[in-house]
């Protein structure tokens, strides 16, 4: 077995250059399929590394602000063909070190992160500004201007999709960008860092790995970032905002949620079936933030809709994420796992409540060689539960039958969280009515993927705040306005 020392050491990016940690600190990462068996070494950056990597992003930024936005838009779509290029090397690093299956997951993400770099490449010329008519003797315009150096912290339940919507927005938009990657899973970010820098000027992307209270924190109340944009827990998320404001600087947070999906009566069917578990994110072993973990299903339906949903279910293989037949993977780590297995122990032991499918881990057998959990169904749930209010990040399921649309709908807003929503029902007036009604920052109807790069995306309530995957989210929350007033008479 290989132990900590054989593994290969792979630096941080600072200034354009492979750097490690001043005082020689290194994190181990793991292979959680393997029971974390080691994989690789990364830097253990603390604040004397993370002044570095700000001071090489300030330096960079003075010259960075003023490339034309199409020449950083021609770069991000240089950077868009090689990233698809390496795709396959990036699905089988971000396979490898967190755990999602190449097939469903890792792949996709790899490829959509190609895509990311693609989209805002595309849109950079956009970055413009407006003219105000407030008479023939004044010329009155906005610009849009870069804001400076944005530190930007990113989780590892997608990592390289995540850091390449911090990289393009930030950058295409003229800022230079300091970017934490998650000490669970820094390898697929890291190539992608040095893919980047293949073609930006030094300093522009700088790469950090290290842990939150560490680097995270360091970087978070660094003097010269100007913008903090941050992907991770509420909790955490809530001291970004406390360090930003006390240097009132703009903050973006992607935080947790617990998306409702209400399925109405007239949705009984395998397709409606398909588009929860792909809502459910099981495929991600539930570790999604936009996760649908609370099915409201019509109880007219509950027993036939459940019957489908079950055997959907069975049929996913749980196992090695880098095998191509698997459907699901690891859960992410020891902690994470251990977490899940609360909930699930806490939910089956309420009372009323009733198990579908699933439940603790197995306890011998090939699954036991990772922190693996299969899919999770309960049913009977009150929407008071901690399994129906907190977010567990893990394939757990909690249904609740509704049979009152209006009692559905104050069920599905009962929750500190507004991320995502999920509407599935034929009746287009009656689903639209739904989706307004419900107070999340994405709802979909009928329909149960991913988010598109283009369509503005962002939670309500403690999910967050600003948008970002989108033109608008870039010009909202990476750029600043600058009114400029001349007076012509
Ligand atoms: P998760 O529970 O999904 O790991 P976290 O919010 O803890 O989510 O982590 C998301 C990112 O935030 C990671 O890169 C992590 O290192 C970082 N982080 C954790 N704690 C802090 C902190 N106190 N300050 C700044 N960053 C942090």
């Amino acid at each position: 077995m290989t132990t900590q020392e054989e593994v290969q050491l792979v630096p941080m990016l600072v200034g354009g250059e492979p750097t490690l940690a001043k005082a020689g600190g290194t994190i181990s990462v793991g292979n959680p399929a393997r029971l974390n068996r080691p994989i690789a070494k990364v830097p253990r950056a603390l604040e004397d590394d993370v002044n570095t990597a700000v001071q090489a992003a300030y330096t960079a930024f003075q010259s960075w602000r003023r490339v034309q936005p199409r020449e950083r838009g021609r770069i991000m779509l240089r950077i868009a063909d090689a990233m698809e290029a390496a795709a396959e090397e990036i699905a089988v690093l971000i396979a490898t070190e967190t755990g999602n299956a190449l097939a469903p997951q890792s792949r996709p993400e790899a490829k959509g992160a190609a895509d990311v770099f693609r989209y805002f490449g595309g849109v950079a010329g956009e970055l413009k500004g407006e003219t105000v008519p407030l008479g023939e003797d004044l010329l009155v315009y906005n610009r849009r201007e870069p804001i400076g150096v944005v530190g930007g912290i990113i989780p590892w339940n997608s990592p390289v999709l995540l850091g390449a919507l911090k990289i393009a927005m930030s950058v295409t938009a003229g800022n230079t960008l300091v970017l934490k990657a998650a000490e669970d899973a820094p390898l697929g970010v890291l190539r992608m860092g040095n893919i980047c820098n293949d073609f930006l000027p030094p300093g522009v992307l700088n790469v950090l790995t290290g842990y939150g209270e560490e680097a995270g924190a360091a970087l978070a109340v660094h003097p010269l970032v100007r913008k903090l944009s941050f992907t991770g827990s509420t909790e955490v998320g809530k001291s970004i905002m406390h360090a930003a404001a006390d240097r009132i600087v703009p903050v973006s947070l992607e935080l947790g949620g617990k998306s409702p999906v209400v399925v109405y009566p007239d949705s009984d069917n395998d397709t409606v079936v398909q588009g929860v578990v792909a809502g459910m994110r099981f495929t991600r072993q539930g570790q999604s933030c936009t996760a649908g973990s609370r099915l409201f299903l019509h109880e007219s339906i509950h027993d036939s809709f459940l019957e489908k949903l079950v055997s959907k279910l069975q049929a996913l293989k749980v196992g090695d994420p880098l095998d191509e037949a698997t459907d699901m993977g690891s859960i992410i780590n020891q902690k994470q796992f251990d977490r899940v297995c609360q909930y699930i122990e806490d939910g089956i032991g309420q009372s009323g409540a009733e198990l579908v499918l699933g439940g603790m881990p197995p306890q011998n057998g090939p699954l036991t060689e990772g922190y693996y959990v299969t899919p999770t169904v309960i049913t009977r749930a009150n929407n008071d539960w901690r399994v129906a209010r907190e977010e567990i990040f893990g394939p757990v399921l909690v249904v609740v039958p509704w049979s009152d649309e209006e009692e559905v709908l104050r069920m599905a807003n009962d929750s500190h969280y507004g991320l995502a929503a999920y509407v599935w029902c034929q009746n287009i007036k009656q689903a639209l009515n739904a989706a307004h009604r419900i107070d999340s920052g994405w709802v979909q109807v009928n329909r149960g993927l991913g988010q598109i790069p283009g369509h503005s995306y962002g939670g309500f309530k403690m999910s967050g705040m600003g948008r970002e995957f989108s033109l608008e989210g870039m010009l909202d929350s990476f750029t600043q306005r600058k009114s400029v007033t001349v007076n012509l008479a």
